[in-house]
């Protein structure tokens, strides 16, 4: 059998042992659930290990055999229009989306009231949190590394990719007698972090069971009746964006056929879904752009990292539903220019969240902050859609990786390379 359906079956069954042990109250299921819950803990920390070293490794051999450096640049400069854009036609499709549903006039008075008492207090500390948010200028400044070993310790994204390029680019230049056995290692430990990826996917499908069977349940069914018009206008936006922006770009951009895409990648949402984190996902995603997508490395340990970082659609979308949904039932409709406000404010806020379970509700607080008028508590606006958050984190990070997977295939062609195994696959030039 293969993992993709190994991993597909184990969701199913985790997904139905939860909700029986949730919707009918099963104690001994509730406890069993969550007494595994610490295996699927163990298998992201085990995924989440090899991060660093691969994501160095990877980006070091990659620039570091680039050639001309040059192209780094345009790479660079393709990668980051191609995340701007997409994520801003995510907000607007969020945008659009919550107006046609008018997701907050759905809302009954009385499910209102229970929501706020329930959440009220959680609310008010992530607001806390957000508050605690370093600045623009410092997240710029911070891009440096005062201390690239530190950085890599305390696995900060941004630092560790501009110190490997940077490092990758000086060894570009070096005399070849000096350069090869650096590169040997270089590429010796991104070999080894790929077996281990290997090794560690063979236990997706048990941490799967595990992670999803205690998430579902832990869920508050109750509260998903008043929150239900909500959650499907995010969905449906989410579906729209991969059916439409992402095929589009596939088909016209890279010329591959999306459903041989969307086959190859199978594994990559799955397991975002069971982890809702992007930074847990990426060597799988890293793993699958190169050998399953044909992504060349240059393209694959620039554009993935980066992306696992900064370029979250699901999450965009998400919080332009959210702001949508909180306006409309705190204070009815919000105007046009206040909408147009939350592409703006929404596309940075997605840039700004980490690629970690529920970085996008901090950062959400921002775009609140600034579209809804004063006197308007962000809080009672976060108690209102925290119920079922996790569920719409793990849907919006599924989108999130399918988008950098997305743009690495794209930019992969752009650059002339080879895609997908079998000709059958690619769209004729
Ligand atoms: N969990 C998401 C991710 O890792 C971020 C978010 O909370 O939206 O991609």
């Amino acid at each position: 059998m293969q993992l993709y359906t190994k991993i597909a079956i184990a969701l199913i069954l985790g997904a139905l042992a939860g909700s029986v042990a949730n919707i009918f109250d099963v104690e001994w299921l509730v406890t069993a659930l969550t007494a595994i819950e610490p295996a699927g803990t163990a298998w992201i920390r085990l995924i989440t290990m090899v991060v660093i070293p691969l994501v160095v490794a990877s980006l070091v051999v990659g620039t570091a055999t680039l050639g001309d450096i040059t192209k780094l640049g345009r790479i660079g400069g393709k990668t980051i229009a191609f995340y701007l854009s997409t994520t801003a036609i995510a907000v607007t499709i969020g945008l659009l989306i919550s107006n046609l549903v008018s997701p907050g006039s759905h809302m009954d008075p009385a499910a209102l009231e229970s929501l706020r008492s329930t959440y009220l207090t959680e609310g008010a500390s992530r607001v806390e949190i957000a508050q605690q948010a370093p600045g623009l200028v410092e997240v710029l400044l911070e891009m440096i590394p005062r201390n690239p070993v530190q950085a890599m310790a305390s696995g900060d994204m941004l630092p560790i990719i501009f110190f490997a390029i940077f490092f990758g680019a000086a060894m570009s230049v070096l005399p070849e007698r000096r350069k090869a056995p650096l590169l040997g290692v270089f590429e010796g430990v991104n070999d080894a972090a790929m077996v281990m990826i290997h090794w560690i996917m063979k236990l997706a499908p048990y941490a799967v069971f595990a992670l999803i069977g205690a998430v579902i349940a832990r869920f508050g069914a109750d509260v998903l009746g008043s929150l239900l018009v909500y959650m499907l206008t995010v969905l449906g936006g989410l579906a729209l964006h991969v059916t439409l922006t992402y095929t589009t770009a596939l088909r016209f951009l890279a010329r591959v056929k999306p459903p041989a895409f969307f086959r190859r990648i199978r594994e990559v949402p799955l397991i975002a879904f069971s982890t809702s984190s992007s930074n847990a996902t990426l060597p799988v995603t890293m793993e699958v752009a190169e050998e399953k997508l044909g992504v060349s490395k240059e393209v694959s340990s620039f554009v993935l990292p980066l992306g696992a970082t900064i370029n979250m659609d699901g999450t965009a979308l998400y919080q332009a539903v959210a702001t949508m949904f909180i306006a409309q039932v705190l204070v009815g409709d919000i105007s046009v220019v206040a909408q147009l406000g939350i592409v703006l404010t929404a596309t940075l806020a997605s840039i700004g969240a980490a690629g970690v379970p529920s970085a996008g509700i901090i950062i959400l607080i921002v775009v609140l902050q600034q579209a809804l008028p004063p006197g308007v508590d962000p809080a009672v606006g976060i108690a209102l859609i925290l119920g079922v958050d996790r569920v719409l984190d793990m849907c919006r990070t599924a989108v999130n990786v399918t988008g950098d997977l997305t743009a690495a295939t794209v930019i992969s062609r752009s650059e002339g390379g080879v895609l997908l195994a079998s000709s059958d696959e690619v769209v004729a030039a």
